[in-house]
C-alpha cells in the first residue's frame, strides 16, 4: 500500500513517543510506501506566534528567549532520542543551521519593526522544519533510509495568500509525485513538514493553523495514496466528547461529509480544508491514536457501508460563542438587507458561525465566537444602526450544539426527539437552524446547559449503544 501517515505535535513530543512511531514507521516500511507528514512539536507553533507579538512590541529579548526555549527543547529531544553518535551528530549540525537562520530572522524583523503577513508565513513554518529533522533521524536510528522536506522541499506550490494560502494543485501534483516517487525507488522514508509550502516566488507560505493535516491530503492526493492516517493523542471521532459524557463511544465508519461537520465541531480539531483533496480521488482516511496503536481509530469514506448509518452519529458542542439578534422594521421585504450586513462583518474580519432569519424577515440572528462579539457589535453599529438596523440585542456566553449525521436526511421525528429531550432538562434554546441538506442540525442554549443537553441527547438517540 502506498500510505501518508500524518503526526499532529503530541505524537512526537517526548523521546519516547518520537521512538516509537519511528518503530511504527520502520515495520509499517517493510510492506507498504510510506510518507510521514508531521506537525511541530506541541507549542512550539503557538511560542513562534508569541515571538512575533513579541516583535511587535519591539521586545527583542522576550523574542530571543522564546527562540531558546525552542532550540533548547529540541536539542534535549535530540539527545534523548537519537542512540546511533553519527546519526546524532548529523542531526545536531542540521538543527543548529535552523537555529541560526531562526535567529538572524527574528533580528531582521525586529530591524524592520514589523511583522508582515510574508514574514510571519517564514516564522511560524520552523516548526516543521525542525520537528521532521528530529522524526527523520529517529528513522535513520532504527535503521531506516529517511530525508527531511519542508513542504516547499517536497514540491508544494501555492498561492501568495500568506497565512490562508492553498496548493496549486496541478503543479504541486507534478512536483511532489516526482520527489516522493524518486525516494521510493531509493528506498528512502520522506518525512515531510506539514501546514507550509512556498508561492511561486519561493516564499513559504501557511495553510492556516492546524494545516498539516491540510498537507497530508494534499500530499496524499498527489501521490494517489491508497489511505492517509492522521495519527494523534485520540482515538477518532467520537459520539459525544468523552470529557462530557462518559460512555461516549468510538465511530468506526463516516462519511467524508458527516467528517467534514464533525471537524467544525468536534473535540478533535481537524483542518477545514483536509477533506477537500479526498473527494474527487476517494481515498479512505483513517484517524487513530499513536499511543494506542490496537485500536482501528475511525474510518472516513465517501460511502460508509449500511450498518454504521445511523440517523445521528454524534452529538457536538461549541462553548463562548455570543449571539446577536439583528432587528429593524425596514428589513422587511427590502432585498440586499442580509448582503449589507454580512459585508460589514466581513469587512471587520468576522467569521459567522450561525445564521437565521424568520420568514417574517423582520429580524436576523447570528452566533460568533465571543472573542469577535465586540468587534461584530461596534462594526455593526457604526455602518448600519439607524438605517436599516433598530435594534441589536446581544446574547454572550452561548454554546451551540450540533447533532451531526447524513441518516437524519428525510427521518421524520428527528427534532421532536432532539427538543423534545432537552425540555427534560427545562433548557431553553435560543436560536436553531438546520441546513437541507438535513446533516446537521444546530441549536443554541446558554454555555452552563451544554453538558446536560448533550448527555440528554445522547441518551435520547442511544449514542451509546453505537457499534
Ligand atoms: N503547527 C501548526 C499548528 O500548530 C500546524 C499543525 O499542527 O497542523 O497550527
Ligand atoms: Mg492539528
Amino acid at each position: 500500500m502506498r500510505l501518508v501517515l500524518k503526526y499532529g505535535g503530541t505524537s512526537i513530543s517526548a523521546s519516547k513517543d518520537i521512538q516509537t512511531v519511528a518503530k511504527h514507521v520502520n515495520t509499517l516500511s517493510k510492506d507498504n510506501e510510506i510518507v510521514v507528514v508531521c506537525s511541530a512539536i506541541s507549542g512550539t507553533t503557538d511560542d513562534l506566534i508569541e515571538i512575533s507579538e513579541s516583535i511587535k512590541k519591539e521586545n527583542k529579548s522576550k523574542a530571543e528567549q522564546l527562540a531558546s526555549k525552542i532550540s533548547n527543547r529540541h536539542k534535549q529531544l535530540a539527545k534523548q532520542t537519537i542512540k546511533k553518535s553519527d546519526v546524532r551528530k548529523k542531526l545536531f549540525s542540521i538543527l543548529e543551521e535552523d537555529f541560526t537562520e531562526l535567529f538572524a530572522l527574528i533580528d531582521g524583523m525586529v530591524l524592520l519593526g514589523e511583522v508582515t503577513s510574508r514574514s510571519m508565513d517564514y516564522l511560524i513554518s520552523f516548526g516543521e522544519r525542525l520537528s521532521i529533522k528530529l522524526v527523520s533521524a529517529a528513522i535513520n536510528d532504527s535503521g531506516k533510509k529517511s530525508i527531511p522536506l519542508t513542504g516547499k522541499e517536497v514540491g508544494i506550490v501555492t498561492d501568495s495568500n500568506f497565512g490562508e494560502s492553498k496548493p496549486l494543485i496541478d503543479t504541486t501534483r507534478l512536483r511532489v509525485l516526482k520527489t516522493v516517487e524518486t525516494l521510493f525507488s531509493k528506498k528512502t522514508i520522506p518525512v515531510v513538514g506539514g501546514f507550509a509550502g512556498a508561492d511561486q516566488h519561493g516564499h513559504i507560505t501557511t495553510f492556516g493553523r492546524g494545516g498539516s493535516d491540510y498537507s497530508a491530503t494534499t500530499i496524499g492526493s498527489c501521490i494517489k495514496a491508497d489511505e492517509i492516517w492522521l495519527m494523534s493523542d485520540v482515538d477518532g471521532l467520537m459520539t459525544a466528547d468523552p470529557k462530557i459524557v462518559k460512555n461516549a463511544k468510538l465511530l468506526k465508519e463516516v462519511s467524508y461529509i458527516e467528517a467534514i461537520e464533525m471537524a467544525l465541531f468536534g473535540a478533535k480539531q481537524i483542518h477545514p480544508r483536509t477533506f477537500e483533496p479526498l473527494l474527487s480521488k476517494k481515498i479512505p482516511m483513517k484517524i487513530r491514536n499513536s499511543f494506542n496503536l490496537k485500536n482501528e481509530g475511525t474510518l472516513v469514506t465517501a460511502s460508509p457501508s449500511p450498518d454504521t448509518k445511523n440517523t445521528v452519529k454524534c452529538v457536538s458542542s461549541v462553548k463562548n460563542n455570543g449571539l446577536i439578534d439583528i432587528r429593524g422594521g425596514s428589513m422587511v421585504g427590502t432585498p440586499g438587507t442580509a448582503a449589507k450586513i454580512f459585508a460589514t462583518l466581513a469587512k471587520a474580519g468576522i467569521n459567522v458561525m450561525m445564521i437565521s432569519q424568520n420568514p417574517s424577515e423582520s429580524s436576523i440572528t447570528i452566533v460568533v465566537k465571543n472573542a469577535d462579539l465586540d468587534k461584530a457589535v461596534v462594526s455593526l453599529e457604526m455602518e448600519l444602526l439607524g438605517k436599516i438596523i433598530k435594534k441589536l440585542e446581544i446574547t454572550t456566553d452561548v454554546a451551540i450544539i450540533a447533532l451531526i449525521g447524513s441518516g437524519m436526511r428525510g427521518t421524520v421525528g428527528v427534532a421532536s426527539k432532539v427538543f423534545g429531550a432537552i425540555e427534560k432538562d427545562k433548557v431553553n434554546v435560543s436560536m436553531i437552524t438546520q441546513g437541507s441538506s438535513e446533516l446537521n442540525l444546530a441549536f443554541v442554549v446558554k454555555n452552563s446547559d451544554t453538558n446536560a443537553a448533550v448527555r440528554s441527547l445522547h441518551d435520547a438517540f442511544a449514542l451509546d449503544k453505537t457499534n
